[in-house]
């Protein structure tokens, strides 16, 4: 069973977002936590989550992965950026609490000119003042595709800032299929050995969730730019291949490909389910 969804605009709140998610017959989604800018999240309402909270549960649904605006960057060179960083963080984990157990993920973040060294340990600091013992959020670091200075594009640096982390047993990591193919890890040609590699680094026991993306650039681009699935450089069969490896078995898969129209994501995720085994 492929665990499957796309983002959703959370405008409309927790039981619209299922409902969207059924109409697609997707049984996960992602949405982000508030505008790209970072401004204020929407208030909370208790009735609605309940409501969604029941429809997750009489359909099945996977963890949810909640997404970080994209201007979050923790590791910034500049003490407002971070600071910025830090407020939305923290404010998404309690707010995630909520909705107890889902995940969080977002962009380490990008070094600016720091050094990865440098980034890696501002990042795992961010992380151990807004993470709490009590949460029951597991927060996911994005692997990247290396584009200008982001940190978290090779499997040892994402490694390195959960090694830094003092509740690193709440942090996992979300791989993204674009990023990877940007990164250099071959998963059209390689795809064993990429996760073998993963297993040696990090450990697969840190893979929560698969955000599945064609890429319009070609192997080690290093450049971050989302296709259609069957599109792009990685292609439906390598796709197939990843919907039924043994060890992303159970992950949520997150669909973040340009479509304006939710129909077109439905179409998506019935291609990927036919692909599976
Ligand atoms: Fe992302
Ligand atoms: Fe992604
Ligand atoms: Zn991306």
């Amino acid at each position: 069973m492929l665990h499957i969804g796309c983002h959703l605009s959370a405008a409309k709140g927790y039981t619209n977002m299922a409902k969207q998610a059924l109409s697609i017959n997707a049984d996960t989604f992602a949405f982000f936590t508030r505008n790209p800018r970072g401004g204020k999240a929407k208030d909370i309402d208790e009735k609605d989550i309940e409501t969604f909270l029941a429809i997750a549960k009489e359909n099945n649904f996977a963890k949810i992965v909640a997404h970080a605006p994209y201007t979050v960057n923790p590791c910034s060179a500049d003490q407002k950026t971070r600071d910025f960083a830090k407020m939305i963080l923290e404010d998404d984990l309690k707010r995630m609490e909520y909705t107890p157990g889902n995940y969080y993920n977002f962009h380490p973040g990008s070094h600016v000119g720091q050094g990865v060294e440098k980034g890696i340990e501002i990042i795992a600091e961010t992380l151990n003042l807004v993470m709490f013992p009590e949460q029951t959020t597991t927060v996911l670091l994005e692997g990247m595709a290396g584009k200008g200075s982001e940190v978290g594009s090779r499997f040892e640096e994402l490694r390195a800032i959960i090694d830094r982390v003092s509740l690193s047993s709440k942090v996992g990591v979300c791989l993204d299929t674009c990023h990877l193919n940007d990164a250099g890890y071959d998963i059209v040609n390689s795809l064993d050995e990429v996760l073998d590699e993963f297993d040696r680094v990090v450990g697969l026991s840190r893979l929560k969730a698969v955000h599945i993306n064609d890429s319009k650039n070609p192997f080690a681009s290093h450049k971050d730019r989302h296709a259609p699935i069957g599109e792009g450089h990685i292609g439906t069969e390598a796709f197939e291949r990843i919907v039924n490896h043994e060890a992303l078995k159970g992950l949520p898969f997150i669909l973040e490909t340009p479509h304006e129209e939710l129909s077109a994501y439905g179409e998506e995720i019935r291609i990927l389910r036919n692909l599976c085994k």
